[in-house]
């Protein structure tokens, strides 16, 4: 569904993305690994249209997409959870979703709003409350059902765990893992290594923009303590 072809991005003149190829079949998760500053969140930005393409390209159902602009892409059926979830803190979980919904028709806002509500019954416990005022599990909850808004076929998704403690963690992956079975493809950029493990089919490491090690999740996983060295993790 999604093919990065010899990918090259970055900022200005500066790479920090360089030459990254792989392949995500519909319908399945697909994880972004590696050590910090090693090119993952650009990789997924310059999928949503959001760096500077130094070369190479990216084809989304087989339309190259790799000039189009973000909000194209948005209506391509691209959307992002950002790193640090991004929320208007001063506006209610109700307003957030409205945002996240802003490229599609209005009609359409409350079934989406409902099925959102069904992933997250909190945020429907909490959908009067400002978001800044949710605890970090709830923020990240608001910001995946906010992506939801926009109707994506692909869901990128940014360091969903940082900062989360184990038991939210569970419940926003839960919730991928449930779109997934429902044909939401995903990209998932994740430090915490063993719970992409988890969820993911396919993984890719980069280090320093280099693309390391490409897999299943399941090879990786068998991999052990040989794959943990494509982490730097030993
Ligand atoms: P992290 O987990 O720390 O976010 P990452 O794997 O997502 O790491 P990136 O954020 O993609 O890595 O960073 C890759 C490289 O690009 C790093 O060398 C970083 O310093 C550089 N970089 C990131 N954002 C910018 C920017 N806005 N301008 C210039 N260089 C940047």
């Amino acid at each position: 569904m999604l093919k990065a072809d010899n990918l090259s991005c970055g900022y200005g003149s500066v790479e920090a993305v360089h030459n990254v190829s792989f392949d995500v079949p519909a319908g399945s998760v697909f994880a972004l690994l590696g050590p910090n500053g090693a090119g993952k969140t650009s990789t997924i930005m310059a999928i949503m249209g959001h760096v500077d393409i130094h070369g190479g390209s990216i084809v989304l159902d087989g339309d190259d997409i790799t000039r189009r602009r973000a909000i194209d892409r948005v209506g391509l059926g691209i959307s992002l959870v950002p790193e640090g979830r991004q929320l208007f803190s001063d506006l209610t979980v109700d307003e957030n979703l409205t945002a996240g919904g802003y490229a599609r028709p209005i009609s359409r806002d409350a079934a989406k709003r409902d099925r959102v509500f069904g992933y997250f019954p909190r945020l429907y416990e909490r959908r009067t409350q400002l978001a800044g005022s949710l605890s970090g599990g709830e923020q990240q909850m608001l910001a995946i059902g906010r992506a939801l808004m926009a109707e994506p076929r692909l869901l990128l998704v940014d360091e969903l765990s940082l900062g989360l403690m184990p038991k939210m963690v569970d419940l926003c992956l839960d919730a991928l893992l449930q779109l997934k079975r429902e044909g939401l493809t995903i990209v998932l950029v994740e430090q915490n290594t063993a719970r992409a493990l988890d969820v993911a089919d396919q993984v890719c490491v980069l280090s320093s923009g280099v693309q390391v090690y490409r897999g299943t999740a399941a090879e990786a996983k068998a991999a052990g303590s040989m794959f943990a060295t494509f982490l730097g993790m030993d």
